[in-house]
């Protein structure tokens, strides 16, 4: 199939994928907060991997991972049709990253949650209700398993 895309379609397309990667953190957010759970950064540049929600003083990092960006395999999402060699480089390197991060966060004595984008879009409340319950039992946090794969 021919690229008809001009770059600024090309521009558009991708701004439209990430702008919907910040909508789910945003209700997280919200819903957060309406349960009286505070004091995160988000996206803070000190703390490695620049977490979407960082507690410093309690030491826990929650990643939301966008279904494309990181390779969901419940969404398994294609990959745009041209540059395919790009992308899938790309995407590749982000699953390394994540998993990188995961684990050096995790020697630093962070505990670490990650969700998929899709599991805030269909299931904000369950997934809050756990957060929840983890933020008031904070043992519990490390068996935390948020993304099914
Ligand atoms: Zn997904």
């Amino acid at each position: 199939m021919p690229d008809n895309l001009t770059p600024e379609d090309r521009k558009r397309t991708m701004r439209a994928v990430k702008s919907s990667k910040t909508k789910p953190e945003r209700r997280l957010r919200a819903y957060l907060a309406g349960r009286g759970i505070s004091g995160w950064k988000m996206h803070p540049v000190d703390t490695l991997g620049s977490p979407d929600f960082s507690f410093p003083e309690l030491r826990i990092a929650i990643f939301v991972d966008g279904c494309f960006w990181h390779a969901c395999p419940h969404c398994n999402r294609p990959l745009p049709e041209t540059n395919i060699d790009y992308w899938r480089k790309k995407i590749q390197r982000n699953v390394e990253r994540d998993r990188l991060v995961t684990h050096e966060l995790r020697n630093g004595g962070w505990k670490v949650i990650r969700i998929w984008e899709h599991q805030l879009r269909s299931d904000l409340q369950e997934i809050g209700e756990i957060l929840i319950r983890a933020f008031h039992n904070l043992d519990t946090i490390d068996e935390l398993q948020l993304q099914e794969d």
